[in-house]
């Protein structure tokens, strides 16, 4: 049938990637909406992911550091936290970048459809209104027409089938609503979001336990950071059970009850208040009608694309957590930029060679490129260099000596092609490693790069120092 509006370029999905595709399409000159069912832009990112997270995990850190203070020769009284006045608090900064959004769309003349998107052809999708929070659909439907379109739908947590309806189970999402502080939680799934709440709910006064499949928590960062993370929060868990399965939950009055297979668990259900599912995240590949279009999605819902971002159908891209690992919003934006600029018939392609991973735990965790594992596994020679924080002036300064920054070098090449930090603020440190494996710096380059002293962030020309033989004695 007739459309009943028509544009150059139809993102459908307003998270990072796309937002991200549909003001960069915008700026080069296409004629752009954006579809999406939420009320507010921003997708999973910015209404219930990496940003929530932060503002909650911000004041996590904030109540520790009182706390370490103290050992310092300053006393704080106890934290105290109101929950209610924290959630306002995360909301609020939620609320202050989706505006933002919606203010940049309008002044690059964007225009935001309101609904759930699903394709009809290969130049048409139909938009069903959605109203409020829960994204209803009201059954009013509009036809939008495209000459090019960008699918940026995302991904949605997995749901463990045998794991019943209760208010007291929540994915991610029901996490950083943060309904109530339960006495007794338990974390399914060991990886970034799930470690992430879970700092979050035992400082907010939570005992968790954290239950993991592989044998190892953060399946990414180096193992000797993750031991070092271990053992920074030992005392912040009850258990950690490694190479444990969940097989089954029952939902009574007084608790949720959980069974465990796995080395040394007890074989009585555990009782817990609350229970977080983050055991993955599935791409929402198959929900958009994508067969009508002729677009190929695969089995687990991923979207096959060529570096352009250009799906089999060549007048439609498709970009972030739909067309696969990492789901991450740094992966997402920069894949939007190129599917964007190959729409507006620029030469870009999608060539990253490495993709950084933070888990903004406390300590963080940082990684990128190569571990020692990895280059092992694959037969690549190489040269390690660890700089311990207990070296560190500044480190030792903040109560932070026991971290450590470790970069991999190519040991024919001597360049950079890894590192690992673990420590407070690790995250804003790796992009240094980002940099220098993207412009294939070697030890010489990082170690003679005067860095500011004394800082965290000296530790990576430290670790680089360390690799090219002329030991630093500045401590
Ligand atoms: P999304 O953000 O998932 O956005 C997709 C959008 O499309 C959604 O708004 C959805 O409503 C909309 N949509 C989908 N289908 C339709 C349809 N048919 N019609 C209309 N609209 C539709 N990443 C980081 O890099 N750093 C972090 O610190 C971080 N923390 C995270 C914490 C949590 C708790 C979670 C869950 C994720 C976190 N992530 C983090 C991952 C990050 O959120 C994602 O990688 C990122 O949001 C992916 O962006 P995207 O644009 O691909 O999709």
């Amino acid at each position: 049938g007739a459309a009943d509006v028509e544009y150059d370029m139809v993102v459908l999905g307003a998270g990072p990637g796309g937002y991200s595709a549909a003001f960069r399409a915008a700026d080069l000159g296409l004629k752009t909406a954006i579809i999406e069912r939420y009320a507010t832009l921003g997708g999973v990112c910015l209404n219930v992911g990496c940003i929530p997270s932060k503002a909650l995990l911000h004041v996590a850190a904030v109540v520790e550091e009182a706390e370490h203070v103290s050992v310092a020769g300053v006393s704080f009284a106890k934290p105290s936290v109101d929950v209610d006045a924290l959630r306002a608090h995360k909301d609020k900064v939620v609320g202050k970048l989706t505006g933002g959004l919606s203010g940049m769309a309008k002044g690059r003349k964007v225009d935001v459809i309101r609904g759930y998107g699903s394709f009809l052809d290969p130049n048409h999708i139909e938009v069903e209104e959605t109203t409020g929070s829960a994204q209803d659909k009201t059954g009013v439907k509009k036809v939008v027409k495209f000459k090019q379109c960008i699918i940026a739908a995302g991904s949605a947590a997995v749901h463990l089938p045998f794991i019943p309806r209760d208010p007291r189970i929540v994915d991610s999402t029901g996490a950083l609503e943060l309904r109530f502080v339960p006495a007794k939680m338990l974390v399914i799934g060991g990886g970034i979001i799930g470690l992430e709440m879970a700092t979050v709910y035992s400082t907010l006064g939570a005992r968790v336990d954290v239950v993991e499949m592989m044998d190892g928590l953060m399946q990414g960062p180096d193992r000797d950071a993750v031991k070092v993370w271990e053992k920074q929060n030992a005392s912040r868990f009850d258990k950690i059970m490694l190479k444990t399965k969940t097989v089954g939950v029952e939902a009574k009055e007084d608790g949720l009850y959980v069974t465990f297979e796995g080395e040394g668990v007890s074989p009585e259900p555990v009782k817990y208040d609350m229970i977080l599912q983050s055991a993955g995240r599935a791409p929402n590949g198959k929900k958009i009608g994508a067969e009508k279009a002729g677009v190929i999605v695969g089995d687990r819902g991923f979207i096959p694309v060529d570096a352009q971002m250009r799906t089999n159908v060549p007048h439609i891209f498709a970009i972030g957590d739909v067309v696969g690992q990492p789901m991450l919003a740094h992966k997402a934006v920069h894949e939007a930029h190129v599917a964007a600029e190959v729409a507006a018939g620029h030469k870009a392609a999608f060539d990253a060679t490495v993709i950084p991973g933070v888990a903004y735990t406390h300590p963080e965790v940082a990684w990128v490129g190569y571990t020692e594992a990895q280059a092992k596994a694959e037969g690549k020679k190489v040269e390690t260099a660890k700089f311990p924080w207990a070296a560190s002036g500044r480190a030792i300064a903040n109560g932070a000596d026991y971290g450590f920054t470790k970069l991999i070098f190519d040991a024919e090449t001597h360049r950079v092609i890894g590192g690992t930090i673990v420590g407070p603020s690790a995250g804003d440190m790796i992009g240094e490693v980002c940099l220098a494996i993207e412009m294939g710096a070697d030890a010489v380059d990082i170690g003679k790069t005067i860095h500011p002293h004394p800082t965290l962030g000296e530790t990576v020309g430290m670790a680089a120092e360390v690799a090219h033989g002329s030991c630093t004695d500045v401590p």
